[in-house]
């Protein structure tokens, strides 16, 4: 492992799919080093890790990737999709490296600000807008993309009443397909997403739409999240250009000015390939929509999971070890509240399962199928079922790989169990040894006074009061 470090090191690549011995040496010594630190211990059984330079290089090989496809001087936003790693740290670490912010509600609008990231750089794409968001948003001067024809509505009086600098857009849904997730599958015939392009008389309302409204010049577009085939996302984002050189050549001039392709990137999560790439993705669009990158319109993407899913673990002690009806069962600490997806629904959510001896160290032994529970009281709350590993004992630890996205940062609080503590890490230097890793709190892991409070402990009276 020491030497995969090295070896990786010395290629001095951060190409994304190259990283891969290095990511996991990184994790292996992370955990380790979690370990060796104290950062698990019996009041906190279950922590999260997140692999900062691995972040850092995600976001510089999303940059890369469009930088390589778009004409000199194209406007490119990055903007990541908050709800991915809704954490403020995280938000300022990407800001750091470039990436705005993409968010759907109040509380993602609150996270991008207190990570200072400024509303030129912010979007907001929320389904459900409040007319109060609307005005804080035309306000700042956060980009909006429209959702619907009473939002546009909306947007003309607020408009019409207070001179903004957002850029408007409007949200149009390609109807081009599903994925291989329906939930999270937003080009269907009839997702609840944007404006139903192929709809009748829909694509003839878009174009007066526009007409209308001078102040309108972005379109926007987001196919789904993992699942959808990168074909089925290109096919969305082509659907959308089409459509705004419809509407410009109507206008006689460039009115939208700007195309909004989302995010959606799917992650690997069998493997620690990162497959399939940025660029790989920023290249099939090259080549199914060429003059989307001729340096007349200006881009925004909305990537989440593919920034942040593979760089982070979460880490949990194995409380006990038993065997039920001949199947070994470990129960640990990670269940439901920090893998709510894989827990219920498996089939679509698999995650990898790494083993650690009770000092952090990568355990060997025979492979044994093996149930990894979780701690709540639900026979479903299960995050792997039969998976072969070394076989876990008492005080052993297993890590959930690939968790770094709408996993840990999106608790559930089942059982009212606590959020776990979040803590990013950084490898520095050559020094392959635990001594080099130092660990920074993203997030402490939540009290019992805090779930009290939260859970109305301030008012206990409030049903028995007459
Ligand atoms: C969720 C979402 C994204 C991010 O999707 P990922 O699969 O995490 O890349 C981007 N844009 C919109 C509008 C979304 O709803």
């Amino acid at each position: 492992m020491v030497e995969d470090i090295r070896r990786n090191e010395e290629a001095g690549s951060d190409d994304e799919g190259q990283g891969r011995a290095d990511a996991a040496g990184r994790r292996d010594l992370a955990v380790l080093a979690a370990v060796e630190q104290g950062l698990l211990t019996e009041a906190a059984p279950v922590v999260a890790l997140l692999d900062v330079a691995g972040v850092r290089a995600s976001a510089a090989a999303l940059h890369a990737a469009f930088a390589a496809v778009t004409a000199p001087g194209t406007r490119v936003l990055h903007a990541f999709a908050v709800k991915a790693a809704p954490l403020v740290p995280v938000l300022r670490l990407l800001h750091a490296e470039g990436i705005g912010a993409e968010v759907a509600s109040p509380g993602e609008l609150g996270l991008a600000r207190a990570a200072g990231i400024r509303p030129d750089r912010t979007v907001l794409d929320s389904p459900a807008k409040t007319p109060a968001e609307l005005r804080e948003a035309l306000a700042l001067g956060i980009a909006v993309n429209a959702d619907n024809p009473q939002e546009l509505t909306r947007l003309d009086a607020l408009t019409h009443s207070a001179p903004t600098g957002s850029p408007i857009g409007l949200r149009v849904n390609p109807q081009t397909g599903s994925g291989s997730i329906g939930a999270l599958s937003t080009a269907t015939a009839t997702s609840k997403f944007g404006v139903a392009l192929r709809d009748e008389g829909a694509r003839a309302w878009v174009v007066q739409a526009f007409l209308d409204r001078p102040w309108l010049t972005r379109l926007h577009t987001h196919s789904g999240s993992q699942g959808v085939p990168l074909a089925l996302m290109a096919e969305g984002v082509r659907t959308v250009h089409e459509l705004a050189e419809e509407i410009n050549a109507a206008a006689g001039r460039q009115q939208v000015d700007t195309i909004d392709i989302g995010g959606g990137l799917p992650v690997n999560f069998s493997s620690d390939d990162e497959t399939p790439t940025h660029a790989e993705y920023a290249q099939l669009l090259k080549s199914t929509v060429p003059g989307l990158f001729d340096g007349r319109y200006g881009l925004v993407t909305e990537f989440g999971r593919s920034l942040l899913a593979k760089h982070g673990t979460v880490l949990a002690r194995v409380e006990y070890a038993k065997s039920a009806g001949g199947r070994a069962v470990a129960v640990t600490h990670a269940g439901v509240q920090i893998a709510t997806r894989t827990v219920y629904n498996p089939e679509s959510w698999p995650l990898r399962i790494a083993a650690y001896d009770a000092k952090g160290r990568p355990k060997d032994g025979p492979d044994v199928a093996q149930d990894i529970a979780g701690p709540a009281c639900f026979a479903g709350d299960v995050l792997a079922t039969g998976r072969p590993l070394p076989l876990l004992e008492q005080g052993d630890l297993v890590a959930a790989l690939d968790t770094g996205a709408y996993y840990f940062a999106n608790h559930y609080a089942y059982n009212s169990l606590a959020r776990p503590g979040i803590h990013g890490f950084t490898t520095p230097g050559r020094d392959t040894t635990t001594h080099g890793v130092r660990f920074a709190t993203v997030r402490a892991p939540q009290t019992v006074a805090e779930i009290v409070a939260e859970s109305g402990g301030g008012h206990p009276d409030a049903l028995v009061r007459d």
